[in-house]
C-alpha cells in the first residue's frame, strides 16, 4: 500500500460541483488501494475576498488577525470536501493545519514550518480514514494561528509528503504541468514532462506562480518527487525531480515574469565602507526584503545605490531609507513603482556564451530599455517597464523557439 499526498489549488475547487469532481478523484485513488492525504486550496478567489475584507475595516489590518482570518477559507474547502466523501460512503476527516500538527514559526503572513507532529495523521491514516488537511497555514508554539504566504498550500503538501515520508505528492491544478512559460500569456507554450528543483526553483522564485517557490525548497532539501498535472484530465503532467536529464542542452527551459517590482535609487552616495550596511541593516529589520542590489562605479568618490523590493513593501521601505540618505549625505532618494521582472532560466545555459547578448538583442529589437540586470548560473533577469512584461515574455519565448520544447 502507497501513502499519496494530493493537492488542489483554489481554481480546482471553486464551486460545489467542482468539490465533487475533487472527491471522486480522491476517492478513486484511495479504491486502488492507496492511504490518501489531500490538502486544499481555498475555494476560487476566497483569500483575495478576505483580504479585501480587512481592508475595509482598516487600513493596516493587524497580521495575526488578517492570518486567523485568512486561513479560514481553506477550513471551508476542507470540510465542504470531507463532507462530499462522507456522503459518497468513503471515511474522510478534515484537520486543520494546527489539528495536522504543522507547526510554525512567528512570522504571520509567511510563516515557515519547523516541524510536522504527525501522531494525529498517523492515527487517522491508521483507522482507514481520507485525510482532508487545510491547506497554507500552520500554528505557532503559542497556538497562534499562521499562514505560509500566498500560494503556500504547495508547501503544506510538500511538507506533509516529507514528514509522512509520502510514496508521491501530487499537485493538482488548472493547466497541464510546469510549462516553458504561463500558458495564459503564450498560448504557444509547451507542457515540460519533467523539470530539475533547480530550474522549477529559480522559475518559481521570479514569478512563475504555478508552484510556491518554498515547496520546491522542501522537494528538494527531501528528495521528494513533485508531479503537477491538470485536476480536470489524467495527463501525466510535469514530474519535478532531482534526476532531470541534466545534459548541457544549450537551450533555456523556461521563461518567468513578475510584475511586483519597484525600485529605490539613492542618488550620490559618499563612497566609504559601511554606507551600504547603514542602509541595509534597517531595511532587514523593518522585515524587508531586497532582491537586486546595484551600485555604480564612483567618479570621486560618489555613487548611486539601486535596489528593488516588492511593491507593497516601497511606501514602509521608503520611509526607512529616506531619514538615512539624509543622514550619510546622500542627494536624492528616487523611486518608482512601475516595473517588472522578465527572467530566462535553464541549466542548460551554464558555461555557455551568448545568451545574455541574444536577450538583449530580442529586447532591444522591440524597444524594451532594461534598467536592471541581475544574472545566477541559470538565469538572466531583466527588470524593465511593468507595461513591457508580457511583451517581453512572448518575445524571449520565440527569440529562445520554446514553442519547440519537448
Ligand atoms: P492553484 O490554484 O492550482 O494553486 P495557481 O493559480 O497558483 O493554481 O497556479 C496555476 C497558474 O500558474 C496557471 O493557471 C498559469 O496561469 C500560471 N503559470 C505561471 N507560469 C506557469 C508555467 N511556467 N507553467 C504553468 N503555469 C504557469
Ligand atoms: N488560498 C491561498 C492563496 O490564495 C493559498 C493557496 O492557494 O495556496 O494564496
Ligand atoms: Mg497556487
Amino acid at each position: 500500500m502507497s501513502l499519496i499526498v494530493q493537492k488542489y489549488g483554489g481554481s480546482s475547487v471553486a464551486g460545489a460541483d467542482m468539490i465533487k469532481s475533487v472527491a471522486r478523484r480522491v476517492a478513486k485513488t484511495k479504491d486502488a488501494g492507496n492511504d490518501v492525504v489531500v490538502v486544499v486550496s481555498a475555494m476560487g478567489d476566497t483569500t483575495d475576498e478576505l483580504v479585501g475584507l480587512a481592508y475595509q475595516m482598516a487600513d493596516q489590518p493587524g497580521a495575526r488577525e488578517l492570518d486567523v482570518l485568512i486561513s479560514t477559507g481553506e477550513i471551508v474547502s476542507s470540510t465542504l470536501l470531507a463532507i462530499a466523501l462522507g456522503d459518497m460512503g468513503y471515511e474522510a476527516i478534515s484537520l486543520s493545519g494546527a489539528q495536522a500538527g504543522i507547526q510554525t514559526d512567528t512570522a504571520y503572513s509567511r510563516a515557515r514550518i519547523l516541524g510536522i507532529d504527525s501522531k494525529r495523521l498517523a492515527r487517522e491514516l491508521k483507522q482507514g480514514k481520507i485525510i482532508i488537511v487545510a491547506g497554507f497555514q500552520g500554528v505557532t508554539e503559542e497556538m497562534d494561528i499562521t499562514t505560509l504566504g500566498r500560494g503556500g498550500s504547495d508547501t503544506t503538501a510538500v511538507a506533509l509528503a516529507a514528514g509522512l515520508k509520502a510514496d508521491s505528492c501530487e499537485i493538482f491544478t488548472d493547466v497541464e504541468g510546469i510549462y516553458t512559460t504561463d500558458p495564459r500569456l503564450v498560448p504557444e507554450a509547451c507542457s515540460l514532462a519533467e523539470i530539475g528543483y533547480e530550474e522549477m526553483l529559480e522559475l518559481a522564485t521570479y514569478g512563475a506562480k504555478i508552484m510556491h517557490p518554498r515547496a520546491v525548497e522542501l522537494g528538494e532539501l527531501f528528495n521528494i518527487p513533485i508531479r503537477v498535472a491538470s485536476s480536470f484530465s489524467d495527463n501525466p503532467g510535469t514530474l519535478i525531480h532531482g534526476g532531470a536529464s541534466m545534459e548541457a542542452r544549450n537551450k533555456v527551459t523556461g521563461i518567468a515574469h513578475d510584475l511586483n517590482v519597484a525600485k529605490i535609487t539613492v542618488v550620490g552616495v559618499p563612497d566609504h565602507p559601511g554606507i551600504a550596511s547603514s542602509i541595509f541593516e534597517p531595511l532587514a529589520k523593518a522585515g524587508i526584503s531586497i532582491d537586486t542590489i546595484v551600485q555604480n562605479a564612483s567618479i570621486e568618490n560618489i555613487t548611486d545605490l539601486t535596489f528593488t523590493v516588492a511593491k507593497d513593501d516601497l511606501e514602509k521601505a521608503m520611509k526607512v531609507v529616506e531619514p538615512i540618505a539624509e543622514a550619510i549625505g546622500a542627494r536624492q532618494c528616487a523611486s518608482d513603482s512601475k516595473l517588472g521582472k522578465v527572467s530566462i532560466i535553464g541549466t542548460g545555459m551554464q558555461n555557455t556564451p551568448g545568451f545574455a547578448a541574444r536577450m538583449f538583442r530580442a529586447l532591444s529589437g522591440k524597444g524594451i530599455n532594461i534598467q536592471l540586470i541581475t544574472t545566477s548560473e541559470i538565469r538572466i533577469t531583466c527588470i524593465i517597464d511593468e507595461a513591457r512584461v508580457n511583451e517581453a515574455v512572448r518575445t524571449l519565448h520565440k527569440a529562445f523557439e520554446l514553442e519547440q520544447a519537448v
